[in-house]
């Protein structure tokens, strides 16, 4: 399958890996839209949020907690998590994924910006 998010996971391709374990792989994103920009992906591939089916659940939860734990090591007390669903929701890239976004003052507005 052609997706990049899987050859990131299999180290098929470059990323700046930040943290992997059996369930979830994280990086940082390549066009960081703040100082601290991570995606958290499954490990499995799952295209969208609307693709998750009950077995998805050990994972899911589990990306958030991930998110968590990597927001606290890079020293942030507030960030923003998103997940963008399907190509009307934003999404680019077909391997679902979790933007950590975090380290300059948020707008209070939805989006990344
Ligand atoms: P989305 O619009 O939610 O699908 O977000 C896709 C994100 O993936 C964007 O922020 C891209 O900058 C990021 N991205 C795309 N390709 C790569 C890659 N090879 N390595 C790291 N991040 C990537
Ligand atoms: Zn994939």
């Amino acid at each position: 399958m052609d997706c990049i998010f899987c050859k990131i996971v299999a180290g098929e391709a470059p990323a700046r890996i930040v943290y992997r374990d059996d369930l979830v792989t994280a990086f940082h994103d390549l066009r960081p839209a703040a100082p601290v920009h991570i995606l958290i992906v499954p490990n499995r591939h799952v295209a969208t949020l609307n693709d998750l089916t009950p077995a998805d659940e050990t994972w899911s939860g589990h990306l958030l907690e991930t998110a968590r734990r990597l927001a606290a090591e890079q020293g942030l007390t507030g960030y923003r998590l998103v997940l963008n669903v399907g190509a009307e929701g934003g999404q680019s890239v077909f391997h679902l994924h979790l933007h950590l976004v975090g380290g300059r003052r948020l707008q209070s507005h939805l989006g990344l910006a």
